[in-house]
């Protein structure tokens, strides 16, 4: 009988900062090591020494952390290409967001430095031989090099990291992988998507309403993922785009990182239709010629996007329209929920029109029942969640895990 310890650093019953330890005979590895996005952020319990770090992609909620645990210990960093690629300026600019903000100091130059030095690009569908566990990344369909890690000694257990099912326009969704124990997200148990292609027709009418009538748009996106989602879906629309912010870094990336994507060239093409801001001056001239402005942060805290909303807050005919899912505490939220933001302290209210459009990159309920049922495992850890329950009533023949942070537990054969 094989005794396989997980223990959850974070990330357990909550959406964010995950953290996975998992001990396997003389294995010691860990998966993911994020923060959960808020002012300052919230980090995972204290980072305990391993050897081996899997990345399962490069949101902060997955890897904002891991400067922390380099200031502490060292360990070989595996991610996807893409993945290595697009963490350097997500933690760059944290580093920097924490001296602007005058956060606790919890790392520093060197520790970045370390965990750049730690990375080791992998391939999707390729073994990676540890001691005893053979390793290998399965493309998640969340964001472009978000990889689903599964490990196999005497049986298997695959992390999903955060799951996307169905195919978008960056991406291919998900195929369920054979393994014995699946520790999966489950952000949206209990909760289903409306049509992807419904939502997408909203939103472009809605815009072409907005513009139509004299008005601009501002787009708060992610800058990994949804700010080139975004470029894509509004190709075939005749409008003045900019686009601002980090969100340019990672279409350069993108572009850099080619394998990734599900249609390569048609990214680049619609990349060629967009205009990058670049400099203040050319803010001003997506305030005067744009119509439609993509920037961050997605959740408006912090980034360029505040600068547009406050120059156009008292325009009725703006519209300020969400795609990303609002973490709670967060501007974006406050923003759905009551019409306000803080910008530099002070609280405003947008005479804008402001929607929500969810298109959102997480499998919603349905579709993480039928991953559960396609994969048929002994047991399921649910993770990345608050509502994990309804998952496990909609499941009664399956066998739950619901763990919590802090507490180890075993998986066995
Ligand atoms: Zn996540
Ligand atoms: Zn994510």
């Amino acid at each position: 009988m094989i005794n396989t310890k997980v223990k959850f650093l974070g990330g357990a019953e909550e959406v964010g900062r995950l953290a996975i330890k998992i001990e396997d005979k003389n294995d010691k590895i860990m998966i993911d090591y994020g923060v959960e996005p808020d002012k300052p952020p919230e980090y995972p319990l204290p980072p305990e020494p391993v050897n081996d770090i899997f990345i399962t992609h490069a949101h902060l909620d997955h890897t904002g952390a891991l400067p922390v645990y380099y200031h502490n210990y060292s360990a070989k960093l595996h991610a996807t290409a893409m993945t290595a690629n697009s963490v350097v300026p997500i933690i760059n600019d944290s580093l920097k967001i924490m001296r602007l903000e005058n956060y606790v100091e919890r790392f520093n130059e060197d520790d970045v430095e370390n965990l750049f030095r730690s990375l080791v690009t992998e391939r999707y569908n390729t073994d990676i031989e540890l001691n005893n566990l053979t390793a290998r990344a399965y493309s998640a369909g969340h964001i472009p090099g978000s990889s689903m890690w599964r490990f196999e000694d005497s049986f298997s257990f695959m992390i999903t990291g955060d799951l996307y099912t169905r195919d978008t326009n960056l991406l291919k969704g998900a195929r369920p992988v054979k393994t014995d124990v699946l520790i999966m997200e489950s952000t949206y148990a209990g909760r289903d998507h409306e049509d992807r292609d419904e939502v997408i027709k909203r939103l472009k009418d809605s815009i072409k309403e907005t513009i139509d009538n004299g008005g601009k748009v501002i787009l708060p996106t992610f800058a990994i993922g949804r700010t080139q989602e975004m470029i894509m879906i509004l190709r075939d629309m005749n409008y003045n785009i900019y686009v601002d912010g980090m969100g340019n870094d990672i279409s350069r990336i993108y572009l850099d990182t080619p394998g990734f994507l599900k249609d390569y060239s048609l990214f680049r093409k619609s990349l060629g239709r967009v205009i990058k801001v670049r400099n203040k001056r050319m803010r001003k001239e997506a305030l005067e010629n744009g119509d439609i402005i993509i920037t961050t942060s997605g959740m408006l805290d912090g980034g360029p996007v505040l600068g547009y909303i406050d120059s156009l807050s008292d325009d009725p005919k703006s519209a300020i329209y969400l795609t990303g899912y609002q973490v709670e505490g967060t501007n974006g939220r406050s923003l759905m929920e009551n019409g306000t933001i803080k910008i530099a302290g002070a609280t405003i209210k947008p005479s804008m029109k402001i929607d929500f459009f969810d298109l959102s990159a997480h499998a919603g309920h349905s579709d993480l029942v039928k991953f559960i049922k396609d994969i048929d495992p002994w047991t399921v850890v649910l993770c990345h969640g608050d509502q994990r329950e309804k998952l496990k009533e909609a499941l009664p023949e399956y066998n739950f895990i619901l763990p919590y942070n802090g507490h180890e537990f075993e998986i066995t054969n």
